[in-house]
């Protein structure tokens, strides 16, 4: 069996270093101390295919596999957690979930965007009172007389919250259901959308730069 790298692997995992000792090292520091979230870094790795690495090229990723993209990350979280960290939820939490489970109307519009590193994807599954339990979580999209799901609720922890464009929101759909696990399901949300706020950023001691922050959902309609 052979255990060498491909050509294509290692072709990412270069252009990943070369990117990260030449264009992040320098700013790292900088940004960490600020807090400051490295838009500009970051749309840069999106151009680079860095945003969406597993994501098909007609989908605006690059195409690749499961280890280019372990290589790559490998190469950023050397030089900076905190891009490390922004380029993870992208690539897995928010593309992964998208293309595996997502319709072909809702890849076009969420997933080509995010994967090109135009906009900024999250995933938001965490409650203040609801951690590695989920089930427990008390947000909630209930169907108004239309049909329509209305969601009300607080989410803490949301990496990218505070500049996210696009996110994966996970909450309860059927309250009565057992496992409470069960009764949980996935909506892709719109920043711009009425009744999406973005709530208190979290002052972390690390990973700075990587902006975390609550959402509240307060009437927010999302359509059948
Ligand atoms: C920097 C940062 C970024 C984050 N980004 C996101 C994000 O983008 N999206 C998102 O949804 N969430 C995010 N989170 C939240 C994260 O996913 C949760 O912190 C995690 O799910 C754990 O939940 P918790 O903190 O409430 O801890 P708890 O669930 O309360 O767990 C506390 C401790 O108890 C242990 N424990 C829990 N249950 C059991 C059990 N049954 N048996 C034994 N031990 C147990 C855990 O291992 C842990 O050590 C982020 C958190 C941090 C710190």
């Amino acid at each position: 069996m052979n255990f060498d790298f491909t050509e294509e692997q290692r072709a990412i995992r270069d252009l990943a270093r070369d990117f990260a000792q030449n264009v992040i090292a320098p700013i790292a520091a900088e940004y960490d101390e600020s807090g400051e979230f490295p838009l500009e870094t970051v749309k840069q790795m999106g151009e680079l295919g860095l945003m969406g690495i597993e994501v098909p090229e007609a989908y605006g990723g690059a195409g690749m596999d499961t280890l280019a993209y372990v290589l790559a990350m490998e190469e950023i979280c050397k030089v900076d957690a905190s891009h490390g960290t922004i380029m993870s939820v992208n690539n897995s939490l928010y593309c992964h979930g998208l293309l595996k489970f997502g319709t072909e109307e809702q890849k076009q519009k969420y997933l080509v965007p995010i994967a090109t590193g135009q906009k900024i994807g999250a995933y938001s599954l965490t409650e203040p009172m609801s951690g590695s339990d989920a089930g427990t979580m008390r947000s909630r999209a209930l169907r108004n007389e239309a049909g329509d799901f209305v969601i009300n609720g607080r989410k803490s922890w949301v990496t990218s919250g505070p500049v996210a464009d696009y996110i994966t929101l996970f909450t309860v759909t059927n309250p009565d259901a057992e496992p409470k696990h069960k009764g949980i399901s996935a909506f892709m949300i719109d920043a711009d959308h009425p009744g999406f706020i973005r709530g208190k950023k979290e002052p972390k001691l690390g990973i700075r730069a990587s902006a975390t922050s609550e959402i509240l959902y307060e009437d927010y309609v999302a359509p059948e």
